[in-house]
């Protein structure tokens, strides 16, 4: 079982901000941003690359009301997914990172080069 699957069965603590039935919100374990939450399906998908478009239109809304939840809906904030190896992807569970509480910076989204050299 995945890391996430845990969080979900409670297997393992997480520090959660928002729940229904088909999805879950909790603090990331190592922040990025003064506000860094992850959204997640509760059911096991292994990434974006295999939700489907009822899925996301439903984890679209849970994330919109996270956002509000943290009161950073008129700030603004950030929604990142990684997808697989060159995404980054750590975690085989489809999350959303929801980043915010402070102005992010864009520049150093990506250190590769964006002519593809190595
Ligand atoms: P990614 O690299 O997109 O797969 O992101 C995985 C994220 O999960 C990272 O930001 C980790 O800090 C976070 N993470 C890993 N384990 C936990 C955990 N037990 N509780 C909360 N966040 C976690």
């Amino acid at each position: 079982m995945c890391i996430f699957c845990k969080i979900v069965n409670n297997e393992i603590p997480a520090n959660i901000i928002l729940e229904n039935e088909d999805f879950l919100a909790f603090h990331d374990i190592n922040p990025k941003a003064p506000i860094h939450v992850l959204a997640i399906p509760k059911k096991h998908i292994d990434s974006f690359n295999e939700v489907d478009s009822k899925t996301m239109k439903n984890m679209t809304t849970f994330m919109q009301n996270v956002a509000k939840e943290l009161n950073i809906d008129k700030s603004g904030y950030r929604v990142i997914t990684n997808v697989g190896e060159n995404g980054g992807q750590e975690v085989e569970h489809l999350h959303f990172h929801i980043l915010g509480g402070a102005k992010l910076a864009w520049s150093h989204l990506s250190d590769a080069d964006p002519k593809g050299n190595i």
